[in-house]
């Protein structure tokens, strides 16, 4: 089962429960668009790179589709597929009036010059420049693409299409970018995390916690988890990791990985190494996958140790991991609903954008908070009323929007 197959049997699960029918099954279950590009550069030493560009729209029934680009050298059509249907279900969880697509470049920018990684991202832009823009399809962050990246993407599109900031979203503050968008995600997976730990009785403080992923997201979900007390006992990045049963020093941490070191240098008293699949399954209360998908395979499943695993990654569970950690009481939040404070401080840029105005970071966070709050509430009152598990209760709120809106439109 490839990820798009995976990603789509949490759909059909949803839409049996629902009594959904065939038709509205096999209307979204299919992508609207699939734009595959090649990306031609000429390297600093004068060769030509040849690279493929992908970007595909999901589900655009309820709004301009808007998903992230990632930028590694193992991304494929098939990763793309459902990494576009994800977004489609996680701005309807967070119901912002988006739909999902995502996109992105097989390249590995470890090995390109900051020349190269510009040419790279201006070529894309060119290539794509009629499938997005602000009404259309509204490209995002996510593995290896930054605010740089971001900020070329809307110059690019800007030179082509003329001054169009809400093209592309994860901008710089100082270019249209909204303040908090680069610390959303995070934020938003220690608002669910919090809330989740609240109602079994227990709090962030003083929870063991290990994070797999120290770029973006990992980083942000580390410090406000460490900020409201929680014990971080082990990080990762692609190199390996670092563990501490009494907790790791986690501001000097982001501090060394922002200072572009990898994680297996990190030296300190009471620190050892680990490596990506025993942080897997060090006993903790909460586990955060926040690195690449397809992470927790069934053989992982049986030893994971913790008792929450809350998805800040995208796809990281198997479906057939997942069955295993529900049998074996292991509570999953899953991504689409763990990880959209990210698209949900994204629709605010493109909110600003378009009004030409500025929120603070308060605001923002006030607003990200609120909305995540409320979807946490929403899917939180479907797993006790119907007795289910958290994914396919988040997948009926997003199924049941997602329908509504394309049987209102017609097809
Ligand atoms: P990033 O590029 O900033 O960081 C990725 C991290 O994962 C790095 O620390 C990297 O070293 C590590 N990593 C890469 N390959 C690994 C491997 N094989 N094993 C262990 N670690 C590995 O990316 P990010 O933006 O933090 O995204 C992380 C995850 O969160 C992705 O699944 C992404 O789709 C998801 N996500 C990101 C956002 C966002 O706003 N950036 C929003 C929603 C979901």
């Amino acid at each position: 089962m490839n990820a798009f197959e995976a990603a789509n049997r949490y759909i059909s699960k949803a839409a049996r429960i629902m009594n959904l029918g065939p038709r509205v099954e096999r209307l979204l279950l299919s992508l609207e668009a699939e734009h595959h590009v090649t990306i031609p550069i000429e390297r600093d030493n004068g060769e030509l790179a040849v690279f493929t560009g992908y970007r595909f729209q999901h589900n655009s029934a309820r709004g301009p589709t808007k998903g992230g680009l990632r930028f590694h050298p193992m991304l494929d059509a098939d990763d793309v597929r459902a990494m576009a249907a994800l977004m489609t279900w996680k701005t309807a969880v967070v119901n912002v009036p988006f739909g999902g697509a995502k996109g992105g470049v097989a390249c590995d920018p470890a090995l390109l010059s900051q020349g190269e990684l510009e040419r790279v991202t201006r070529k894309f832009v060119e290539r794509i420049s009629q499938e997005i823009g602000p009404q259309r399809d509204i490209p995002a962050p996510d593995v290896n693409t930054n605010a740089q990246v971001m900020a070329w993407i809307m110059d690019q599109y800007s030179r082509l299409h003329g001054f169009a900031p809400a093209a592309v979203t994860g901008k710089p503050v100082e270019l249209h970018g909204s303040e908090g968008r680069e610390a959303a995600t995070g934020y938003g997976v220690i608002c669910v995390t919090e809330s989740f730990l609240q109602d079994v009785g227990s709090s962030l403080k003083g929870a063991t916690m290990a994070i797999q992923g120290f770029g973006n997201v990992g980083q942000f979900s580390a410090l406000f988890a460490h900020e409201r007390g929680a014990k971080i006992v082990a990080v990762s990045d692609v190199s390996g990791g670092v563990a501490n049963q009494e907790g790791l020093n986690i501001p000097a941490l982001v501090k060394f990985a922002r200072s572009r070191h990898l994680l297996s240098e990190y030296q300190a008293d009471g620190v050892s190494p680990i490596n990506n699949d025993t942080l897997l399954t060090q006993e903790v209360d909460v586990l955060i996958p926040a690195a690449l998908g397809g992470v927790l395979t069934p053989e992982v499943a049986h030893e994971v140790r913790a008792k929450v695993i809350v998805e800040a990654a995208n796809g990281p569970t198997f479906p057939e991991a997942d069955e295993i950690l529900e049998k074996r009481g292991i509570t999953i939040i899953p991504d689409i609903l763990a990880n959209a404070g990210g698209v949900t401080v994204s629709y605010f840029e493109w909110t600003q954008n378009l009004q030409c105005l500025r929120w603070t970071e308060k605001e923002v966070n006030d607003r990200l908070r609120q909305i995540m709050s409320a979807a946490y509430a929403t899917i939180r009152g479907l797993v006790r009323s119907r007795k289910l598990d958290w994914r396919t209760a988040a997948y009926i709120v997003a199924l049941g929007r997602v329908a509504k809106a394309a049987m209102l439109r017609g097809v």
